[in-house]
């Protein structure tokens, strides 16, 4: 009999990482292993979700759940009704869940109150910051996993300082716990893709710029774009750098939303006079790939890009005090900026001067998905 396993999708990121997922049960596990995939409309605007599905080749969600509106709160019991109303309905042997939005937190409660064996894929990560929503979603969701799956050394320590050890003294895996450094499964798709890469887009001729002559960015996260003071001082120093250098920002909605609201008249003539600001819309994944291959230096406040930046061997800028991923800034080829317009300015000069050249290899070999469904198997 095969396995069934739910893969809960929500945003973003989670389309991303569950394509690794998926590609390698439809390549190699499709006689062992069924996936069900249940969107739970998080992400619901075409360039932040079908697109994805599309072009990374998911197979199409089995379960959508409707958009609300209120996103704010993975306990949500609407949402968490909705999903184990599914779970019923499928019998699954695992429930898989990513990362630290509220979808994982919904999925991590249902499969929990359901006594099914929930999955964490990119557990352990801290950033010790709470007051990131993020934060909450991951500690939550890692006390009720029952398997760990875990991208980095540190997130190892950050489990064990919270009481969090593998635990197989009982024969049911509901009563289990294990925690396993499969790597990060992030770079199991930028391994893929890098080979195919260059002939799938020719976005850098789109946008006439050239190979290590301009800059990548993206910022969403709420500290930065909620507020209009982080938000504004990010793009003076945008705005500074793009006289030197083409500085390319694909926006996420969030982002579009509150520059509209936040940014006065002048500020905003300034930005859109600024030739080299490039402000784009949200791009597909192969378009940001090959963006962020053929970059100089990648400046972000987003998770996934920062480690992308480090895997295409990439110097970064994080618009953050602090990250879940201490490694890249051991290494030094990232710097923890914040969103103050000097110090940016500082780390881009910095950065510039003095290239980083050794990027250890942190994050795995970029086989993943490979040891996550290997061990899913071996589970009785
Ligand atoms: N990404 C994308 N198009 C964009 C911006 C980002 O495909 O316009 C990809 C990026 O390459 C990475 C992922 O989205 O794989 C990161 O997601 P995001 O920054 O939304 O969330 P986070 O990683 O911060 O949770």
């Amino acid at each position: 009999m095969k396995k069934k396993i739910v893969t809960i999708v929500g945003a973003r990121p989670q389309f991303i990482k569950a394509a690794a997922l998926s590609r390698t049960i439809a390549a190699y596990y499709s006689d062992d292993i069924q996936e069900y995939i249940i969107h739970t409309g998080q992400h619901y605007d075409p360039e932040m979700s079908d697109v994805f599905f599309e072009e990374l080749n998911i197979p199409k969600p089995h379960f959508q759940l409707e958009h609300q509106e209120s996103w704010t709160d993975g306990e949500n019991e609407e949402r968490i009704l909705a999903i184990i109303k599914i779970l019923r309905e499928v019998k699954p042997d695992f429930v898989i869940v990513y990362g630290d939005t509220h979808s994982t937190l919904a999925g991590a409660m249902a499969a929990s109150r359901e006594k099914i064996p929930l999955v964490h894929v990119e557990a352990g990560l801290r950033s010790f910051n709470n007051n990131m929503p993020e934060e909450y979603n991951r500690v939550k969701t890692d006390q009720l996993a029952q398997i760990l799956f875990v991208p980095t050394e540190t997130a190892i320590h950050n489990l064990e300082k919270e009481g969090i050890f593998t635990k197989n003294d009982s024969t049911d895996l509901i009563n289990q716990k294990w925690i396993i450094n499969c790597g990060d499964i992030m770079y199991d798709n930028t391994l893929y893709y890098n080979e195919i890469l260059e002939s799938q887009t020719d976005i850098l001729q789109e946008l006439g710029i050239k190979k290590d002559h301009y800059i990548l960015v993206t910022v969403h996260r709420n500290f930065n774009t909620d507020q209009p003071e982080p938000l504004q001082s990010i793009f003076e120093a945008l705005l500074k750098i793009a006289q030197e250098i083409p500085v390319v920002l694909p926006l996420h909605p969030r982002t579009i939303k509150n520059m509209d609201q936040f940014f006065d008249d002048p500020f905003i003539n300034k930005i859109e006079k600024c030739k080299n600001l490039i402000l784009l819309e949200p791009l597909s994944f192969l378009d940001m790939a090959a963006l962020e291959k053929n970059s100089r230096m990648i400046i972000t406040d987003s998770g996934g890009v920062q480690k992308e930046a480090y895997f295409y061997q990439k110097p970064s800028i994080l618009l953050r005090d602090e990250t879940e991923w201490t490694e890249i800034v051991t290494t030094k080829t990232a710097i923890l900026a914040g969103y103050n317009t000097e110090k940016i300015l500082k780390a881009y000069h910095q950065l510039n001067q003095a290239v980083p050249k050794q990027y250890p290899p942190i994050f795995g070999d970029g086989t993943a998905a490979f040891m996550i469904l290997d061990f899913l198997l071996s589970k009785d």
